[in-house]
């Protein structure tokens, strides 16, 4: 049966989803920046919050463990290499290590760039991919506690994932991403006819997010990084842009 994914849309620019599985009657909660918006969410669906899944431990992804936790007794799992950095965890996870929402697995991998430890949740079978701030529509995390060295790794492995895999990350940068590719790989047309689409979705004031792998293989001049040095470049200019 087919996952569901919603999405919550908080703060300025953030997006935290919610992953149900119908067969099982398990929700999942990815970066609950806060708690309120999600436990409506979820109680307008009718989905019962079982779980959370943490990608790094920014506040704008874990500042509502705890009141979801509290209102739902779920279990949080996140990345062992910032387990003091998020109290919350019950479960800490590892590259490699499975996570299950009913009868469909994630794999973590880890993508350390943005915060040393950020970790991604990549269900194979679904195409589905959530990134938390690795990977965004047109552009990549900021090197917080990482190198540009790791970020290009980063974009290597994700970039070889399928065409069609969904990618669910964290913010809605896409139009302030897609100026800056528009200024860095200005000969690339795919950039120009996204961006058109882009400019109007937002005008209608919809999302632009999840993207694609395939999507992001045309028009993400970080993951098209010929390698760390251009990566390293790319993100310094994008840094000041
Ligand atoms: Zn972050
Ligand atoms: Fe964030």
């Amino acid at each position: 049966m087919a996952l569901e994914v919603a999405r919550v849309p908080v703060l300025s620019d953030n997006y935290i989803w919610l992953m149900h599985d119908a067969h099982s009657g398990e929700t999942v909660v990815v970066d609950p920046a806060v708690a309120d918006p999600v436990l409506e969410a979820a109680k307008e669906r009718g989905w019962t919050i079982t779980q959370i899944w943490n990608t790094h431990w920014h506040p704008d992804h874990t500042g509502g463990n705890e009141a979801i936790k509290a209102a739902t007794g779920c279990l949080i799992t996140g990345p062992a290499a910032e387990a003091a950095k998020i109290p919350t965890l019950d479960r800490t996870v590892v590259e490699g290590d499975g996570v299950t929402i009913g009868a469909h697995n994630a794999t973590v991998l880890e993508v350390p760039a943005h915060t040393a430890g950020h970790i991604a949740y990549h269900m194979d079978a679904e195409h589905i991919l959530f990134i938390g701030d690795t990977l965004f529509a047109m552009g990549c995390g900021r090197l917080f506690e990482g190198t540009a060295a790791q970020m290009f790794a980063n974009m290597q492995r994700l970039g070889s994932l399928p065409d069609d895999t969904a990618v669910y990350c964290a913010h809605e940068y896409t139009q302030s991403n897609g100026r800056f590719a528009l200024a860095a790989d200005p000969e690339n047309v795919a950039i120009r006819e996204r961006m058109a689409d882009v400019d109007a979705a937002r005008v209608r004031g919809e999302p632009t997010v999840p993207t694609t792998i395939g999507l992001e293989r045309a028009t993400n001049v970080f993951l098209r990084a010929r390698d760390a040095d251009h990566l390293a470049e790319l993100r310094a200019a994008k840094d000041a842009f």
